[in-house]
């Protein structure tokens, strides 16, 4: 697979958790708690931190809010997470971080949004109260401009320029440039105010994907700072992981993204998790950073009619998703575990060969059994009932064996073999 050249950026520290080019590409997520409620509020980072996310941001929109943030840091190191907690500001930001110090302390980074924290004013006093703020806590911010709230002066004054012009440029282009010099401009004036370049990262977030490619290619030609990726609103479902995908692997392929945020809609009680997988799945799938075993399933066709291996592939996924947090802490290096579940012998030997453990399913009219291949070479045939229990075993010896450190008990005996006749599962 051909590298990715990284664009070079200047690297920020978060709390601990680097970000920039000379670090891999961190993965973010946000609560949609109450902040105020801090056992809601601590409850959730700590399972998005359990799902992997490497920063949560909340938002600090109100006295309770801000009075709440030490609690919530306290309670989340209380249950043995280091993970950086970021405050995400608008409108009263510079008033909510002056006056609740403990709150400015407690926070890794503050994110600032350029488009909302001046509004009815000529001046930037307030994002200069805010800048202050963080150079006095030595806390890095995120200038993070969104489509939604840019700054209506700036845009304005550009739309008017524009219209000047003799050969004036489409509405949507100098939208797109206001974005850029909004985020550039602040970062400079960021810098003016007393923060480093290593203190700031930027974002200039749009939820239409060739927007969002466009906007970040020539963001990322202005500046050298680290950028965080994002679609916002991305949307709810298949609709919201696509378009992320689609707006950030262009980008991330050429190299631009130091952090990335999914933003999808939970639904109604939905997990708040998802976020954090998709932004992994889409970071794994470009071949960028390694988070989780990989399970290749055929989609299955006409050649296999039963929902059998359909079942097995989406149980092995649970399996693995339910003992990577304690994998992760005992196998170095399981992340890289590649594993292939197929639905018949069309496919199924050839994909099961290139997986550390693959297993072809018997197809509608072929013999019920089922070849298990470990690191391309035949190590058993399956047969009856128990296929997915065997094929656990089997999965959990390898993973043992080439993962472990020699603490836990290996056992390299293959499974027996469960003799027919109980094919009435297989197809
Ligand atoms: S491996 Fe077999 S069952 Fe799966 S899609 Fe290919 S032909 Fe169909």
């Amino acid at each position: 697979m051909p590298d990715i050249h990284r664009r070079q950026s200047v690297t920020v520290n978060i709390g601990g958790v680097r970000v920039g080019s000379s670090a891999p590409v961190v993965v973010q997520s946000m609560t949609n708690t109450d902040t105020a409620d801090v056992e809601s509020t601590v409850q959730q980072i700590a399972a998005l931190a359990r799902a992997g996310s490497e920063m949560v941001r909340i938002t600090v929109n109100n006295d309770d809010a801000a009075k709440a943030v030490p609690y919530i840091r306290d309670g989340i190191a209380a249950k043995g997470w280091t993970t950086p907690i970021i405050g995400d500001f608008h409108y009263n930001g510079h008033q909510l971080l002056t006056k609740y110090p403990d709150c400015a302390e407690a926070l890794a980074k503050y994110r600032i949004n350029p488009g909302n924290c001046s509004i009815g004013r000529k001046d930037d006093d307030n994002f200069r109260t805010m800048v202050e703020v963080a150079v006095k806590h030595q806390k890095p911010v995120r200038i993070g401009v969104n489509w939604g709230s840019l700054d209506q002066a700036l845009l304005t004054k550009m739309m008017d320029e524009n219209s000047k012009l003799s050969d004036p440029l489409p509405a949507r282009d100098v939208m797109m440039e206001a974005m850029v010099v909004s985020a550039v401009d602040n970062a400079a004036a960021a810098e003016r105010y007393g923060l480093r370049r290593d203190q700031i990262i930027l974002s200039a977030k749009v939820s239409g994907v060739r927007d969002l490619v466009d906007v970040y290619t020539e963001l990322a030609r202005r500046c050298d700072n680290a950028l965080h990726l994002g679609l916002t609103e991305a949307g709810m479902g298949m609709k919201g992981v696509v378009a992320s995908t689609a707006g950030l692997a262009p980008l991330l392929l050429a190299g631009i993204g130091d952090t990335i945020r999914v933003s999808l809609t939970p639904t109604p009680g939905g997990d708040r998790s998802e976020e954090v997988r998709c932004g992994q799945q889409i970071l794994q799938s470009l071949g960028i950073r390694s988070f989780m075993p990989q399970v290749t399933s055929c989609p299955g066709c006409g050649r296999t009619t039963s929902t059998y291996f359909q079942k097995l592939a989406e149980d092995v996924q649970g399996y693995l998703v339910e003992s990577m947090p304690e994998w992760k802490k005992i196998y170095p290096g399981v992340e890289e575990l590649k594993l292939a579940v197929m639905g018949c012998i069309v496919n199924g030997p050839g994909e099961s060969k290139h997986a550390n453990i693959g297993i072809s399913l018997p197809g509608t009219f072929e013999d019920p059994k089922a070849p298990v291949y470990i690191d391309g070479k035949l190590h058993t045939t399956l047969k009856g009932d128990h296929i997915v229990e065997e094929f656990q075993v089997i999965l959990d010896q390898y993973v043992q064996n080439r993962y472990g450190n020699g603490t836990h008990v290996i056992n390299t005996a293959k499974p027996e073999t469960v003799e027919p006749p109980v094919f009435a599962v297989l197809p």
